[in-house]
């Protein structure tokens, strides 16, 4: 859905919208959309203020992703809200350009409108955290035997994975 500054300069948008997996773009981030996303909210330009958009709303979604360590799946249902604003990027002076990227990275750039699926893209990927991991005390699957060690203890040790996995191959 695209907010376009034509449109925002005669009237607020309003959207209630439902993506279906597919329609907002994920991959490359080893996720999945595990259900369709809700994104309800407004859309409008700010009388008096040189032509800075506002989009605030609210979304569900149930994200899926893999463990870092073990490889389970691990859901994430977000329920967040959001507040944007956007300055047109023809107004911004260079020199300002650098610093608005180090500090106010709040602060987002438009030029012939905005596109709700990316802003909420974004949203979703801000909301996961940096680390996917299926519990913090997960213990990952074992570099010597590939076993979970959720599941099953093994008896490799550190430094002795190498070895432990030439003896099983002789054993077969
Ligand atoms: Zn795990
Ligand atoms: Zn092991």
């Amino acid at each position: 859905m695209f907010l376009s500054v034509k449109e925002l300069e005669l009237r607020k948008i309003g959207f209630d919208r439902i993506f279906e997996p597919g329609q907002i773009e994920f991959t490359g981030e080893d996720l999945e959309q595990g259900s369709p996303l809700h994104a309800a909210g407004s859309a409008e330009m700010l009388p008096e203020s040189g032509g800075q958009l506002r989009v605030w709303g609210s979304y569900t979604v149930e994200m899926a992703a893999q463990c870092d360590r073990c490889l389970a799946p691990v859901r994430y249902p977000l329920n967040a809200t959001f507040d944007l604003y956007y300055r047109p990027a023809s107004d911004v002076p260079e020199e300002e350009e650098v610093k608005i990227d180090a500090g106010e990275a709040e602060i987002g750039f438009y030029e012939d409108g905005l596109d709700l699926e990316d802003i909420l893209r974004e949203q979703v990927l801000l909301a996961l955290p940096m680390q996917r991991v299926c519990n913090e005390s997960c213990k990952g699957i074992c570099p010597g035997c590939g076993r979970n060690r959720n599941e099953t203890a093994c008896d490799c040790k550190p430094g002795l994975d190498d070895r432990w996995g030439a003896l099983r191959e002789i054993k077969l």
